[in-house]
């Protein structure tokens, strides 16, 4: 095994390579090819493949810096022994939808994991209008075991004590706090607006105190609800996918949260979509149809896999002497489902306005017909967060979206 490293240095291919190697991932005179493939806004992520048998893995590395804005920002290497901690622990629970670690390493802020470069980013293969008949069950089943079995209704309650305490993750909340919940909803520098939307913006969110005030309670609940391990970040830029496989990667932003924000988090991606659609597939209106309808049904589902079976685990392996009092089960089911539909607004509004947008709708490059889903997706949002205790229902929620003009 490699001697750890004592000291922080950004990897480059080179140096990725030799560390593959140091690992005994490869062979010491195994020809190997080294790229830098991350895409995302925060780290380093190197594909290392030996170049004649193909066998390979990714070495994903923080940087102690955002890497989309520069030096300037600085963050915490620490995230990335959070995303080690909880790529493991997530195995334990859902080996199928996880990548397997090889290799963590916290000085050097490296996780060696699975290749899966046979996937597609779920976001990229749904503009392309693909449809992943595994999904939903899929994104259910990891949603209901990860967040039941990391929870005080799953998980030995002194255990999660001191489970939660390995998962305090201060400047990646802070992110969210403030480039979900803050910065969106006031006139921030860090909102990204373009003026033709500017006046929409100020009237439709800035200008209202009732939005606001169902803002403050969802951030306030994102604050202080550390009910389970959330995966922090479960947009569709999350998730690698085909039609036999879904695998979750990318938990950077892990800590002790609410259960509906992970929920939450992936059904706002997928009306990001579903808005997005109204221009992607505006010649082809059958297939426009069609795809929203898909993107819908993907919503329905995973909510009822996500529901039914936390309803078994629940059942099966409670771990509270009060979760076989009537009504307990269902209250709590309920008060997960309108939290995420409020955190679902909450992430529907920040890819509109705030710092990072959604290829779904970036990519749309007509200005009006861009504003225009912008606009939809704003007043939609709105409608989330404001109207979430009296969406009762996976089929109410439906009906709001499709209903949406
Ligand atoms: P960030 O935290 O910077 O967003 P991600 O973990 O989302 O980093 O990875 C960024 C990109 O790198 C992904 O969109 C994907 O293209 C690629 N990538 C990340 N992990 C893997 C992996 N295990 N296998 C193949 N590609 C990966
Ligand atoms: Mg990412
Ligand atoms: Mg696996
Ligand atoms: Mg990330």
């Amino acid at each position: 095994m490699a001697i750890k490293q004592v000291v922080y240095e950004p990897l480059t291919t080179d140096t990725a390579r030799e560390l593959s190697k140091n690992l005994q991932l490869f062979n010491q005179n195994d020809q190997l090819s080294a790229v830098e493939i991350g895409d995302g806004n925060l780290n380093l992520v190197f594909r290392i493949q030996n170049v004649i048998n193909e066998k390979s893995y990714i070495i994903k590395q923080a940087l102690p810096y955002a890497k989309v804005v520069g030096t300037s920002w600085p963050l915490t290497l620490d995230r990335s022994r959070i995303e080690g901690e909880s790529l493991k622990r997530t195995y334990q629970l859902v080996p199928e939808l996880t990548p397997k670690v090889y290799y963590s390493d916290s000085t050097l802020a490296v996780t060696v994991m699975d290749d899966l470069s046979h996937l597609i980013i779920l976001r990229k293969g749904l503009i392309a209008g693909n449809q992943y008949p595994k999904l939903a069950k899929d994104i259910g089943i990891f949603l209901a075991h990860t967040l039941f079995f990391n929870s005080d209704f799953g998980l030995n309650q002194q255990d999660k004590k001191i489970q939660s305490s390995q998962f305090i993750n201060p400047e990646l909340c802070k992110i969210t706090e403030d480039l979900v919940f803050t910065d969106p909803f006031f006139d921030h520098d860090t909102n990204n607006i373009d003026d033709t939307l500017k006046l929409f913006v100020t009237e439709t969110i800035w200008a209202d105190p009732a939005l606001k005030l169902e803002v403050a309670k969802l951030k306030q609940a994102f604050l202080t609800k550390g009910e389970t391990l959330v995966h922090g970040d479960l947009h569709t830029g999350s998730i690698f996918v085909s039609e036999e496989e879904t695998i979750v990667i990318d938990p950077e932003f892990a800590y002790y949260g609410p259960f509906g924000f992970d929920v939450g988090a992936f059904i706002a991606n997928l009306i990001l979509n579903y808005l997005a659609q109204d221009v992607h597939l505006a010649v082809q209106p059958q297939k426009k149809a069609e795809f929203q309808r898909y993107l819908l049904d993907v919503i329905t589902e995973t909510w009822q896999v996500f529901e039914q079976e936390f309803t078994t685990l629940w059942q099966e392996h409670p771990q509270d002497a009060f979760m076989n009092v009537d009504g307990y089960l269902e209250q709590t089911l309920q008060t997960i489902f309108s939290d995420a539909i409020g955190f679902a607004g909450c992430k529907v509004i920040r890819r509109m306005i705030g710092l990072a947008g959604v290829e779904d709708v970036e990519s749309i490059t007509d200005v009006n017909l861009r504003n225009q889903v912008k606009k939809n997706a704003l007043t939609l949002g709105k409608k989330l967060i404001v109207q979430r205790n009296e969406l009762t229902s996976i089929q109410k929620l439906v009906k709001v979206v499709s209903d949406h003009a």
